[in-house]
């Protein structure tokens, strides 16, 4: 394993707060990844940003009464403040629309020109002579040629989710004006040819071994379907402008630039500071891993299109070195969504709980072989189990105990015995198995691990009983209550990549210096002298009561 890890999460579209889905099958695991390889010592750097071109951005600009710039302005501050509150600890956040980004597109786009991969055709689009423009993507609306829905756009069904091209649509009607007058014209257009790079992905992706079977099935797939070239052109006016005379007017596709944009937002976090380079991170040479997050729809593009970007060019950029796909969260037995605003949205989940909650129920659950089902009964459960009665309820009996019994500050007396050496042996192995599921990515594995610790103090606890030893034999009760504390201490460490804020909670209430390392020997941090103050930290997990599933249900459209 590398010691300089780059990590990336899918850049989430500019217009709008994201839903639970979003954040569970890319950002938040890509913000415990990163949080877990600090703990071990590496050198992380973890970059994301708003994906801000495409029509969705100019028809909600429109919509909204805005210039498209200042319209994702907004909405980039809006959503860095919501990944702020849930503590996602992006090392920089970005936009896709950055002078960086353009530049670095073009100047890709150029010497994938100069190396014969750019090949000019003639397309037949929509034209609306009311608009006076042509209509690509999203400008355009009508029925879904597959389930008939009314409300289909010209890139995609979001009743059936099937992937649709404007010209499929039937009754199409401009997403402007509402005018059906359209016609359709030629329009020239820019191809990436893909095709010529199907043998050189194919060898590629055949020594990414250790990919996850849903990527490599999907990317597979596509190559075995004979890679299709892909139009990286649209005729719009917000994106970033074709470099070549005569092209006025026409901007890059969003799916051309947004990738790029993974290595100008890392240009622009070493612009921000004296000392950084980015090619430290992205030449082909410098030993960085790269490990990029994204949902099981964004796959095509990080395995293919870009990879495909990159060696065409012939650029010194590194391609990825493992693709973590996620598959979806449904809401309940539906979608999510954001253009019907069904489910929880990041907004109102932080209004109804702290960050924790969500980040320990979306990664213990995390959507890693196939969907997870999200329902507010689900969610409510787990976390009374985990977090109310598991952490929580070890963090409080633990250090109530030490308050009570030995007025706030950690005993030093007595000595480990059979019990402390078997504890040590069960939480060595605990701590050495999560930190390879946490290694591998296996995050569902990883919270099991961490909770079997939280379990296994709870039963050293309640199996020594030192309010029942503490008569007899001080120094055995002490010895039980300094090893417990050291536990939960050590908990607090392992856990801290999934659940960061209440992590800090317990380690201030435990008084004293703790290591921020990942705790390879559990033995060694069980074994800590005592001495240091500690008190008893608020209550970290109220139970949730059975009325909170059914008001959440009622109040998002369950
Ligand atoms: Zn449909």
């Amino acid at each position: 394993m590398s010691d300089r890890i780059l990590v990336t999460s899918a850049l989430p579209y500019v217009n709008g707060i994201k839903h639970l889905g979003n954040l569970a099958g890319s950002i938040l695991p890509a913000d415990v990844y990163a949080r877990f390889q600090r703990l071990r010592g590496r050198d992380v750097l973890f970059v994301c940003g708003t994906d801000e071109h495409g029509t969705p951005a100019e028809l909600a600009a429109q919509e909204a009464g805005l210039p498209v710039a200042e319209y994702c302005a907004l909405q980039h501050a809006a959503q860095a403040d919501i990944y702020r509150r849930l503590h996602i600890s992006f090392d920089h956040f970005g936009r896709s629309s950055s002078p960086a980004n353009h530049a670095l597109t073009q100047q890709l786009f150029l010497r994938l020109v100069a190396n014969g991969f750019i090949e000019e055709r003639v397309l037949r689009q929509l034209w609306s002579r009311v608009d006076n423009r042509f209509l690509p993507d999203r400008y355009v609306v009508g029925s879904c040629p597959h389930c008939g829905d009314t409300a289909a756009r010209g890139d995609q069904c979001d009743n059936c989710g099937n992937l649709l091209d404007p010209a499929e649509l039937i009754a199409p009607r401009s997403a402007l004006s509402g005018s059906t007058a359209l016609e359709t014209r030629e329009t020239r257009h820019l191809f990436l040819l893909q095709s010529k790079l199907t043998d050189q992905l194919r060898r590629w992706l055949d020594t990414k071994t250790d990919w996850d079977p849903l990527v490599l099935s999907l990317a597979r797939g596509l190559l075995d379907q004979g890679l299709r070239d892909r139009c990286i052109t649209r005729d719009l006016a917000w994106g970033v402008p074709v470099p070549k005379p005569g092209w006025d007017g026409k901007v890059f596709y969003v799916w051309f630039d947004a990738p790029i944009a993974y290595v100008a937002l890392t240009q622009e976090w070493a612009a921000a500071a004296p000392g950084r380079d980015w090619r430290d991170w992205w030449r082909t040479g410098s030993g960085t891993r790269l490990v990029q997050f994204l949902g099981k729809d964004n796959v095509a593009f990080h395995a293919l299109t870009f990879p495909a970007t990159i060696l065409g060019s012939g650029a010194d950029i590194r391609l990825v070195d493992r693709i973590k796909g996620f598959s979806w969260l449904t809401w309940g037995e539906g979608k999510f969504s954001t253009s019907r605003a069904r489910g929880i949205f990041l907004d109102a989940a932080l209004d109804e709980l702290p960050s924790d909650w969500w980040r320990w129920w979306l990664t213990a659950n995390a959507p890693e072989a196939s969907d997870t089902r999200f329902t507010p009964a689900l969610f409510a459960t787990g976390c009374n189990g985990d977090l109310a009665d598991g952490l929580g309820n070890l963090t409080r009996r633990v250090l109530s105990f030490v308050a009570t019994r030995f007025d706030c500050r950690v005993p030093e007396q007595g000595n480990p015995g059979e019990a402390e050496a078997r504890l040590a042996l069960e939480a060595d192995a605990i701590i050495t198995a999560c930190a390879e599921h946490f290694e591998a990515i296996r995050l569902r594995r990883a919270c099991e691990g961490l909770r079997a610790l939280w379990s296994l103090g709870d039963r050293y606890f309640a199996a020594e009983a030192p309010w029942a030893t503490i008569g007899t034999d001080r120094d055995r009760a002490a010895c039980t209550v300094r090893t417990a504390t050291n536990l939960l201490r050590l908990a607090a460490v392992a856990a801290s990549p999934v659940l960061p804020h209440t992590c800090e909670r317990i380690i201030s209430a435990l008084g004293g210096a703790t290591s921020r390392s990942w705790p390879t020997s559990a033995a060694e941090w069980l074994r800590a002298p005592g001495g240091s103050p500690c008190r008893v930290p608020d209550l970290l997990f109220p139970r949730l009561p059975p009325e909170w599933a059914s008001d959440v249900a009622s109040r998002y459209g369950s």
